[in-house]
């Protein structure tokens, strides 16, 4: 059958790869691929991009991706300088392009790319584009909460809007290297400040506008803001929220602790709700639309270095107390147009939605910069993506004309939960590529979204990657090489991931460890603020001479990378070390399981025993045939080994607002430590907690 041509011509065509160089760690083995074992083994479970998608895309081979990703690695200066060449700069960078040092042996963690360079992203984002024609291309979408309110900017409109309020900052007495927080929904005006900050040098903070007074005011008070930018309130789903009133509250606090705020500007959504009965400091609170559009539409760019920061963000605190992450600017620009460039093959007639908010780093390199640095038109969404129903995702796919479509794996499972009907009954035809981000992405996850909501016919662009690294370090190139449900794939050019094992020795071949990575990349943050000896002993302590990661990881027999969750996370019963991803994936992959987080508990025997917490399907009533069933999934899935020890019922799991799962606090229920629940301010919601214990004992 046709497939089954198309499987052969694409080896046949990889065969001549047979000779690359391939050490693990240093050149990715795409050993199946090359030596045409691929059609051998069945439960390889290969997906293959069509023959028309991997002609036009950018990486249309392995070999092209071989060829680029061994240059980028043998020669990091020159691979890196030529992409850079394509942006603009003021002034050329230094001749060494980076300088780094890794390894707290041989003193201070340093990392620097392009230093010297001047330039400015805000400049690189818009006006180069307006200066090359994109001017009247649409930059931003707003697709709001509820259906029917829609607005658009051009890149020339968002240029002035952008102007417009640099210029207000800088009148506010805001420099370059000051910080401003900025506490929005997704609106426009929130990418349009975060590019304002940009334009005058100023370092943006963004803080989730979901986050409590307690967590914002944290934020304030660590970095000391100019000015706070925010907005009466807004509709999520059918719910307004006081974003105002949190802000006033957060600012008490912030004052308390000597980091008075003399200026917060805030937009009127009117859409949420009127100005008049929003509460008011005179002389602190500005209405956004009685000042800015007052101000000139053109605003000269603050020039600076590569290396001058660009922002600061804290992450989500799935494993503890969330750690701001120092960004700065070349390096950082150069990485995530590069990576959105590639991992979604983006061409200029793409339409680009990520689902992401810019509360998150995702916002920030995959709503903002990354589409904006390429001329691409962006969606911001405001709403729930199950509001009015679970089918608003596909309606703004087709209302838009989508193609690429980036989502976290909760939201594919939560949208798999409610049933294909959603999704069906819209076109989706626009669909060429879709991405998943934040979490391991089941495989049962990955094949619904790329059957159903895919049509069996765009690849999934599945990126491992975090706050700290600044774009993405694993991912596929869609076009390049065939993809495994569930795994990251292969490295982006200039990233060498290693696994090593506890004694930070590398591991090669198929193998199963810690994920680190050797030496730097241009997107990798330089500093936890404030606190460069947490980010030294954070990072670089655990294993000398790498960046570690903090996620376990496998590699199988063809050099695909399998994330298998935290490190910290990993559960060992009698000697069987075990990434809680696998045995979700296992449990998930149940028809009636819609979602699974398991844990570690002590065990007297094993040392440690697995504890599943498990949510069911819509409608799915509690059985004890379907613990049985569920915990038979697992033996035979992966081995008895890995069975779940109890089975706890949970309608809902605790996540972080980014929607990641948090285990920390599934372990202290598992293990009965109900007052040792430790910082849950980061829990999108907390209810989600008391209804677990309530059914500890079913
Ligand atoms: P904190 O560091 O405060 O605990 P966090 O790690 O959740 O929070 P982020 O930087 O937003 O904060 O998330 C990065 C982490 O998300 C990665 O370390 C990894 O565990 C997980 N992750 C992200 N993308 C993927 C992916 N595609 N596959 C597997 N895991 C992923
Ligand atoms: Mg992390």
């Amino acid at each position: 059958n046709n497939n089954d041509i198309r499987t052969i011509n694409h080896l046949r065509h990889v065969d001549s790869m047979a000779t690359m160089p391939s050490g693990a760690g240093k050149i990715p083995r795409l050993n199946a691929v090359i030596l045409g074992e691929a059609l051998a083994t069945e439960e390889n479970d290969l997906v293959f991009p069509t023959d028309e998608f991997s002609q036009q895309a950018h990486v249309p081979s392995p070999q092209k991706y071989l060829e680029m990703y061994k240059r980028s690695i043998e020669d990091p200066a020159g691979f890196w300088s030529e992409i850079a060449s394509q942006f603009y700069w003021k002034q050329k960078w230094d001749d060494s392009v980076y300088s780094e040092n890794l390894d707290v042996s041989k003193g201070r963690v340093n990392i620097e790319w392009f230093k010297g360079g001047i330039t400015n992203i805000c400049y690189n984002c818009l006006d180069k584009n307006v200066e090359a024609g994109l001017g009247d291309k649409i930059a931003l979408y707003w697709e709001g909460n509820d259906t029917g309110f829609d607005d658009s900017l051009t890149y020339s409109q968002l240029l002035h809007k952008v102007c417009q309020l640099a210029n207000y900052l800088k009148d506010m007495g805001v420099q370059k290297g000051d910080a401003v927080v900025i506490y929005l929904p997704m609106l426009l005006e929130l990418p349009i400040t975060m590019l304002a900050c940009a334009r005058i040098g100023a370092v943006h903070s963004v803080v989730f506008a979901g986050f409590s007074a307690e967590s914002l005011s944290q934020r304030i008070i660590d970095c000391k803001p100019k000015v706070v930018i925010t907005c009466n309130a807004v509709k999520r789903g059918p719910k307004i929220i006081h974003l105002k009133d949190i802000v006033d509250a957060a600012l008490v606090e912030s004052a308390k602790t000597g980091v008075p705020i003399d200026t917060c500007l805030v937009y009127e959504n009117q859409l949420a709700m009127k100005r008049d009965i929003t509460k008011w400091q005179d002389g602190r609170d500005i209405w956004w639309q009685d000042v800015i559009p007052k101000y000139p539409t053109e605003c000269a760019v603050e020039w600076v270095d590569a290396e001058d920061p660009l922002f600061l963000l804290y992450t989500s605190g799935s494993t503890g107390k969330p750690k701001g992450v120092l960004h700065t600017t070349g390096g950082y620009m150069v990485y995530t147009a590069t990576t959105f460039k590639y991992a979604f093959d983006y061409k200029p007639s793409d339409v680009y939605w990520c689902t992401a908010d810019c509360g998150w780093i995702t916002g920030h390199s995959y709503v903002t910069y990354g589409p904006l640095l390429n001329g691409a038109s962006c969606i911001v969404f405001e709403g729930a993506p199950n509001y009015p129903d679970s089918g608003r995702c596909w309606d703004i796919v087709d209302k838009y004309k989508v193609t690429i479509f980036y989502t976290a794996p909760t939201l594919v499972r939560s949208l798999m939960r409610d049933g294909d009907e959603y999704v069906t009954r819209y076109s989706r035809k626009s669909l060429r590529i879709l991405g998943s981000v934040g979490e391991p992405i089941n495989p049962s996850a990955w094949r619904w979204f790329y059957n159903v909501v895919g049509d069996s016919r765009c690849p999934i662009s599945d990126t491992w990657w975090q706050t700290e690294t600044g774009g993405f370090m694993i991912t596929p190139l869609p076009g390049a090489w065939p993809q495994k449900p569930g795994s990251a794939t292969f490295p982006f050019f200039g990233v060498k991931p290693v696994i090593v094992d506890e004694k930070g020795v590398e591991i090669e071949g198929e193998c199963s460890g810690y994920l680190c990575v050797k030496g730097s990349w241009p997107g990798a943050f330089r500093t936890l603020y404030g606190d460069h000896e947490r980010y030294e002993t954070t990072y670089f302590k655990p294993f000398t001479g790498y960046y570690f990661t903090g996620d376990g990881c496998s590699r199988d027999k063809d050099g695909y990378h399998w994330l298998t969750g935290r490190v910290d996370d990993v559960i060992n019963v009698s000697g069987h070390r075990i990434g809680t991803a696998e045995v979700e994936s296992a449990l998930v992959s149940h028809p009636k399981c819609a979602e699974a987080a398991v844990v570690g508990i002590e065990h007297e025997v094993k040392g440690q025993a697995i504890y599943a917490f498990v949510t069911l399907v819509e409608g799915e009533p509690y059985s004890e045939e379907l613990r049985k069933s569920l915990i038979l999934s697992v033996r035979k899935q992966i081995g008895a080994f890995a069975a779940p020890e109890r089975i706890h019922w949970a309608p809902g799991l605790p996540k972080t607002r980014s929607g990641k799962i948090m285990r920390r606090i599934l372990r202290k229920i598992a293990s009965g430590q109900l007052d040792e629940l430790g910082d849950t301010s980061t829990l999108a919601d907390p209810n989600v907690v008391e209804q677990l214990i309530s059914l500890s004992n079913c």
